[in-house]
Parts: structure tokens; C-alpha cells; sequence
């Protein structure tokens, strides 16, 4: 039987996941994501249906986050109608970050309408790709899968979902194809990060596909990261100024809660420290961690919910409730920590909280994720004197610390150690995926050295039949 391999996204680049594995005649769906960068670009990917939605038989989602769930709505209006595994962790989360994703879309056309209208132009008839109205029939198509459980999605065709480690209820996915074990790592977590499991090895396999995001670095130790936000924090606030954390909804923002919580705990902040959340979204998310310890690891266990304490609750701790508040805090000079997203500072509010505090040296901008080429992420953390935001310029003159503790994915390091186990005489192809150039190139060398037969970067839209 013919199985083969075509990417539609994440090929050369990190954003927009979109893997079509087929199987003789079945096609089957890994993730559709979202792409992110430069504007106009993504937005042309974004609008674009590279292949017929209604031929998908089957659709998986590794993870909640947007870059791997964001597209299905699209897909949705143009026929899309196959079941879409996923852990329930992983239905939630993406059913609420799809929804944002509408949200924010509806919210920009909106804009865009009233500032032409402003400046006497004709509506620019810019139409969001998918409204409030198509997110729920994709959450409808949604069908949740334990991990371990072995499940036959299309005849003779077996799907198991194993924990990677990455944001809650993310997964690898290994597919049975008579003695053929196809696996997809889907984003590839860290061992001991806060809150999650450590990546689960998935069994052996013939065929592997990999992300790359950190194929050319290696992370500080997260143990590392506790003491310099203990360090930023408090000097920041012996300084009387505010540390601003753009940070994604998902994962990152719940993480940040979890540590800050630690640090109060154990008497490394100072006492009267308010911390804030404000993300709507990130409000939303922390309420499906919250009613999920089954997937926490022990450490959190035994931290707080052996105790009955919500890690995601204390009384430093509170979030923003509407926009007006968020308004108000962005403009104060109160000294404070400040959490809000979105992750790249492309969108959300973090990007008015920037806007009112970059030019302000008493504040600290704390960077703890990746941050794709061409964002406002990016600018910051590559410490250009001078950002746009809003369309507006601003100098910077604020503090920046970039961390890479932080990261929910594995480095170079952690990708090979994850691998180590695979039997090379069995493993015939790691595909590369979801990497930009250099870091595809540098873990292509460093997985070809430890005895794989052949490691392939994926090119877009170019069909591997294995
Ligand atoms: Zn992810």
C-alpha cells in the first residue's frame, strides 16, 4: 500500500502545521495551524485551501495552540467534514484559542473599516477568514482520546496519542498501518518543565517526523530560570518599576503563574507584590489546567494538589477583568509584574501595555518564548532601539531580558536524547518539519551522526512516499 508524506505548512518554516499523510486512497489530516509573521504573507496562507477539505477521511491535533489548530475553521467552510482526534485537554484549549482567533479577526476587519472610513476612503472589504459562527462546528468534529489508547480511526488504520510533554494535553501521534508505525512528534516537550509530564517515548517506529524549532540551541536548565525571575522580579521592584511578560494564553502564561506562585511560597518575592494576568483567554485556559491534574506531573502533585491548592490561584494573584481595567494598568507606573499575550506581541494586549511602556526605563520587558522572524517579539528581543507598534514607532529605553529557560520545546540536546531509543535498524526516515533553515540544517547533521539512514528536510508541498 502506498503510504506517503506531504507538508502544506511548518515545511522550512515554524508556523502554519499542516501534514497530509496518505494511506492508499485515505487521506489523513495532522494538525492545521495557523501562520504567523509577516502580515500580508500570512495572511495570503492563511486564505489558502491547497487542497480539497471535503477529500480529508480522517484529522488529528497534537496540540491547543494556534500555529497547529487555527486553520481548521477554514477548511471548515470549505467542505471539511472528518472526525478530529485529540486528547479532551486539547479539544478545550483549541476551542477557545479558534474562538479568540475569530475574535481578534472580527476586531481587525472592524478597524480597518472604520479607519478608512476615517480618512474618507472607500471600505477596504477586508472579511476575517472565519467569524465567532464557524468555530463550533469544528469543535463538534472534535473526538478526545486518551493517551495509550489504541484507537482504529479508518479501517485497518490504528492512531495512538502519547504525551509530548509540551502544553497540557499535547500529543505525539503514532499511526499502525499493518506492521508500518508512522509517528508525528507534533511539538516536542521538555523533561522536568513545570506543571506536564515529561515527553513519553512513543515505541519503536519506521518512519518519524520531527519539529526543529530549536535544532541549532540548547536551553538553560528551567532550574536556572527560577532564580533570575526571582532576581528580576525583586530588583525590579526595589527599582519601582513594572516587569512586563508577554507570554502565550497557552502554556507559557499558566507556567509563569506556577513559578511565581513557588517564589511567594518559598518567601523569594516580596510579600505585597501584585502580579497580574491579563489575558482573557489565558483566564479561560488556566480553567481547563485547573480541571485537568490528571495530566499534571508529580511534582505539582505533590507541590499543591496533594494540599487541595490551585497552582493557578493565590493571593498576589489577579486577573484582569475588562478592557477598561487593562487600560488602567497599562497606563500606571505602579511597580507590578504584568502577564499578558500574545506570546509575539503580534495581537492581544500585551501590545498596548508595550506601547505605553517601552519608552520607559524603568520597566522591564521580559521575553520567555520564541519569537518568529518579523514580529514585534522578534524586534525586542534582537534589542532594536526602535519598535512599531500599532503602526506607530517607539524608542525603546526600557530594560530587556531575553530567557530561554523557558521554552516548551526540546533543544538540540533533548530532540537527539528523545530519539536515543529509536533501533536504527528499524527507523528508515526522520523527516524534518517546523524549523526555520539553519535550525533544519544543523539537526539534520547532528541526527544523521547518531546512525539514522536518512534524515529529510521537507520541502512545502512536495510528496515523500515511504
Ligand atoms: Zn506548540
Amino acid at each position: 500500500m502506498k503510504i506517503s508524506l506531504t507538508s502544506y505548512g511548518a515545511a522550512r518554516e515554524v508556523t502554519g502545521s499542516r501534514h497530509l499523510l496518505t494511506v492508499g486512497g485515505k487521506r489523513i489530516l495532522i494538525d492545521c495551524g495557523f501562520f504567523q509573521g509577516k502580515r500580508k504573507e500570512s495572511e495570503a496562507k492563511n486564505r489558502e485551501v491547497p487542497f480539497d477539505p471535503a477529500s480529508i477521511d480522517a484529522a488529528v491535533l497534537t496540540h491547543g495552540h494556534l500555529d497547529h489548530c487555527g486553520g481548521y475553521p477554514v477548511l471548515g467552510k470549505n467542505g471539511f467534514k472528518a472526525p478530529i482526534f485529540a486528547t479532551a485537554p486539547t479539544a478545550e484549549i483549541a476551542g477557545i484559542v479558534m474562538a479568540d482567533c475569530a475574535h481578534i479577526q472580527e476586531g481587525d476587519a472592524r478597524w480597518l473599516k472604520k479607519k478608512a472610513a476615517k480618512k474618507g476612503l472607500p471600505d477596504p472589504g477586508i472579511e476575517p477568514l472565519y467569524d465567532h459562527e464557524d468555530v463550533p462546528p469544528i469543535v463538534k468534529l472534535m473526538r478526545p482520546v486518551r493517551y495509550g489508547a489504541r484507537t482504529e480511526i479508518l479501517p485497518g488504520i490504528f492512531l495512538t496519542l502519547t504525551d509530548a510533554g509540551h502544553i497540557l494535553g499535547s500529543a505525539m501521534a503514532v499511526f499502525e498501518i499493518g506492521d508500518v508505525r508512522f509517528g508525528f512528534s507534533g511539538d516536542l516537550g521538555r523533561c522536568h518543565m513545570p506543571i506536564l509530564r515529561d515527553p513519553q517515548f512513543p515505541g519503536q517506529l519506521d518512519h518519524f517526523v520531527c519539529e526543529s524549532t530549536y535544532g541549532n540551541r540548547v536551553h538553560d536548565e528551567f532550574a536556572t530560570a527560577e532564580n533570575e525571575v526571582a532576581e528580576i522580579v525583586s530588583e525590579s521592584w526595589k527599582r519601582g518599576g513594572k516587569v512586563l511578560i508577554p507570554a502565550f494564553a497557552i502554556g507559557r502564561t499558566q507556567e509563569i503563574v506556577w513559578l511565581l506562585h513557588r517564589l511567594v511560597d518559598e518567601g523569594r518575592l516580596p510579600a505585597d507584590i501584585e502580579i497580574w494576568v491579563d489575558s482573557p483567554m489565558g483566564m479561560n485556559v488556566t480553567e481547563v489546567f485547573r480541571k485537568h491534574p490528571e495530566c499534571y506531573d508529580e511534582e505539582t502533585k505533590q507541590a499543591f494538589t496533594d494540599h487541595h491548592e490551585n497552582p493557578f490561584g493565590f493571593s498576589q494573584l489577579r486577573y484582569v477583568k475588562d478592557v477598561m481595567e487593562s487600560k488602567a494598568l497599562s497606563q500606571s507606573n505602579k511597580p507590578a509584574v504584568v502577564i499578558a499575550s500574545s506570546g509575539m506581541c503580534e495581537s492581544g494586549r500585551i501590545c498596548h501595555h508595550l506601547a505605553a511602556q517601552v519608552g520607559n526605563p524603568a520597566t522591564t520587558v521580559m521575553l520567555v518564548g520564541y519569537m518568529a522572524e518579523h514580529t514585534l517579539g522578534r524586534a525586542l528581543a534582537e534589542k532594536r532601539p526602535y519598535v512599531r507598534i500599532y503602526g506607530e514607532e517607539y524608542a525603546v529605553k526600557s530594560r530587556l531580558k531575553n530567557m530561554n529557560a523557558f521554552s516548551a520545546h526540546a533543544d538540540s540536546r533533548e530532540t537527539i536524547d528523545f530519539m536515543k531509543p529509536f533501533d536504527r535498524s528499524r527507523l528508515k526516515n526522520v523527516f524534518l518539519v517546523h524549523g526555520e533553515t539553519p535550525a533544519l540544517e544543523a539537526l539534520r547533521e547532528k541526527v544523521g551522526a547518531t546512525g539514522v539512514k536518512q534524515v529529510t528536510i521537507v520541502e512545502p508541498r512536495t510528496e515523500y512516499e515511504v
